[in-house]
């Protein structure tokens, strides 16, 4: 028989941990699959990890990964995905906004074949306004940067074995489920599900580490930053050509441009396209340097 083995990365979650266990594994026996639950405890600062160890004390199938500190939500899900041992692994979030009733329907498509399921968010649940324009322009970014269509995309997927392996074998250090569960391929297929409401506790992301998520996740995926500073050098270029023949023309025939305002138009307009060209190549070589220091993803504290 199969094994299902359920990632669910954790941070901060007391609140509604015990709750997604109970609703899990009720969902998972009533069906008759066997089943693993792991919960990943990105670094919580509260009783998180009590409520794991609490679970496992019940239930035999509850797992606990235990990080050293907060990785981010990234980092745990892959240290889920190397700690499941199941034929398939799915991945949803701790709050309950992934249905389970989703998850079932993604295992039966599991069995008829399907190596990779994705979640697709039919609606966005309930949002904060700010909330919801940060994601929106993050996601508009993202899905113009990466080529991969990202406004619908969520973490809440299932994958098979294979899928999973292929996942593990990818050493980047900043590692990027959505994006890199898109590039594996395998023989795929989509589940639109309605997000739900939060069961309890808030969201864990604040505008601030989405917009910092946001520039990883582009530099991670894309070079077209660089392009837009190649861009910009060739518009200054051929201004310079139009303005270098004007004021050479203007020279010979004994009437030279004026006054400094020029100059300095041009030396501040020159200057800042320059210095944000810098920033940009700045960015991508503290992107490589992250990686050739070859740190791991994640440091684990403690197991269950
Ligand atoms: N999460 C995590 N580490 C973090 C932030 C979030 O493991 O640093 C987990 C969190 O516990 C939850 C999931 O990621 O299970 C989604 O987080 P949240 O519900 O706060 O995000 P939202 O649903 O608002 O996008
Ligand atoms: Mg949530």
């Amino acid at each position: 028989m199969s094994l299902l083995s359920v990632v669910i990365p954790s941070f901060n979650e007391e609140a509604v941990l015990p709750r997604t266990v109970q609703v899990l594994s009720e969902l998972l026996k009533n069906e008759n699959i066997s089943y693993e639950l792991i919960f990943v405890d990105d670094g919580s600062r509260d009783a998180t990890w009590e409520k794991i160890l609490n679970a496992h004390a019940k239930d035999e199938n509850v797992h606990g990964v235990h990080f050293s500190r907060n990785f981010g939500k990234e980092a745990a899900i892959f240290a889920g995905l190397s700690a499941a041992k199941g034929d398939c692994a799915a991945v949803m979030d701790c709050d309950l906004q992934h249905p389970p009733a989703a998850l079932l329907q993604m295992y039966r498509l599991w069995e008829q074949g399907y190596e990779v399921v994705e979640g697709v968010k039919r609606s966005r649940g309930q949002e904060s306004g700010s909330h919801r324009a940060a994601t929106g322009i993050f996601y508009r970014i993202m899905s113009k940067a990466t080529g991969i269509d990202m406004s619908r995309a969520s973490d809440f997927k299932l994958l098979d074995r294979r899928a999973v392996d292929s996942l593990l074998d990818m050493p980047e250090h900043s590692a990027f489920f959505r994006a890199m569960s898109f590039w594996i391929g395998f023989n795929r297929t989509q589940l639109e599900y309605d997000v739900m409401e939060r069961e309890a506790g808030s969201s864990k992301w604040s505008t601030w580490s989405l917009i910092r998520y946001a520039l990883n996740n582009i530099a991670g995926y894309s070079a077209m930053p660089m392009q837009l500073v190649t861009g910009a050098g060739v518009v200054v270029f051929l201004l310079a050509i139009v303005l270098g023949i004007q004021t050479l023309a203007r020279y010979f025939s004994g009437h030279a441009v004026e006054g400094f305002t020029t100059v300095i138009l041009l030396i501040l307009m020159i200057g800042s396209i320059i210095m944000i060209s810098l920033g940009i190549t700045g960015y991508y070589i503290a992107r490589i340097y992250e990686e050739v220091k070859r740190r791991p993803r994640y440091i684990i504290s403690r197991t269950v």
